[in-house]
């Protein structure tokens, strides 16, 4: 199999699995909304959101797993040579245990024999160890901004009011629920952040790295469409300038790719977004949203 292929298969791999824990993530946090009280969020929101955040950090560490995995793949397949994290200190291993490491990260049941090529290891993981930090100050700010704030203005609307009408119950159940898809949307990409942080983390320090792209599930937002179609950002020209690139929205498809080889092939998706820049784009922003959007409703 060509290095191409192979890599090809192991980032549709990434792509897949990071996109089942996400959904996962969704699923539960919309279930855990469902279950609460809106005046759960007034009375204690720090506690709602910390016990989100156990659920999150669970799916959160085997998205990170599953990127350092495919890090470690990616970078077998076109160095032959890999780098170390938490789990395989110092060890050699082969082509097809680290496709097995992938697997088992991704929840599937599939293995490889494990091979007799020999990949060497190198000692310096680039990755610093995990604290859940990042994570619970995003849970929390989005606790405050997405649940609590909103069922406080709605307390005061029907104080205001001073009377409970079925048509405020009703208004309630709907603030419930659009809670509900915000949070969910919220956990989805925190929880894929977990294996598309370790990736940019993975380029900027090892020296083996070359570039950082991102790429589209194929049917993503102007916005993304645009950051996609920029390729592969190198690392000599600083990633200082491209900080967008790595922020995810929630309910973002994308993914963060690592790059190991000037040989390396595009992308289909990442082709698609580099003819649509050079096909949409006239400077405008407004027309670029309408062009994507027009689109993207076409191949609904
Ligand atoms: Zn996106």
């Amino acid at each position: 199999m060509s290095k191409q292929r192979e890599s090809d298969r192991a980032r549709r791999f990434f792509q897949r699995a990071q996109a089942a824990l996400g959904a996962e993530a969704y699923r539960q946090t919309l279930q855990r909304v469902e279950r609460t009280n809106p005046a759960d969020f007034l009375k204690d929101p720090l506690r709602w959101a910390l016990e989100w955040h156990q659920d999150i950090e669970v799916a959160r560490k085997k998205s990170r797993r599953l990127g350092q995995s495919y890090y470690r793949l990616e970078r077998a397949i076109w160095l032959d040579e890999t780098i170390n994290h938490d789990s395989s200190f110092g060890q050699p291993t082969t082509k097809a245990e680290l496709w097995n490491e992938l697997y088992e990260a991704g929840g599937s049941n599939q293995r490889l024999k494990p091979g007799t090529v020999t990949i060497p290891t190198k000692n310096e993981s680039p990755w610093a160890d995990y604290t859940g930090d990042k994570s619970l100050s995003e849970a929390t700010t989005a606790v405050h901004f997405k649940a609590e704030r909103r069922v406080r203005k709605a307390e005061r609307e029907a104080l205001r009011k001073q009377e409970l009408t079925l048509e405020s119950l009703d208004e309630l159940d709907d603030l419930l629920d659009s809670i509900g898809t915000n949070l969910a949307g919220e956990a989805q990409s925190i929880v894929e952040d977990g294996g598309r942080d370790v990736i940019g983390e993975g380029v900027d320090n090892d020296p083996g790295a070359l570039a950082y792209m991102r790429v589209t599930d194929g049917n993503a937002c102007y916005f993304c469409v645009m950051l996609a179609s920029r390729g592969a950002v190198y690392r000599s020209k600083s990633t200082a300038g491209h900080s967008q690139i790595r922020k995810f929205h929630p309910n973002c498809g994308c993914s963060a790719v690592p790059i190991f080889s000037r040989k390396y092939d595009y992308p289909q998706e990442t082709k698609d977004a580099v003819a649509l820049w050079k096909e949409h784009w006239n400077g405008s922003m407004k027309d670029w949203r309408k062009a994507i959007e027009a689109l993207n409703m076409k191949n609904r």
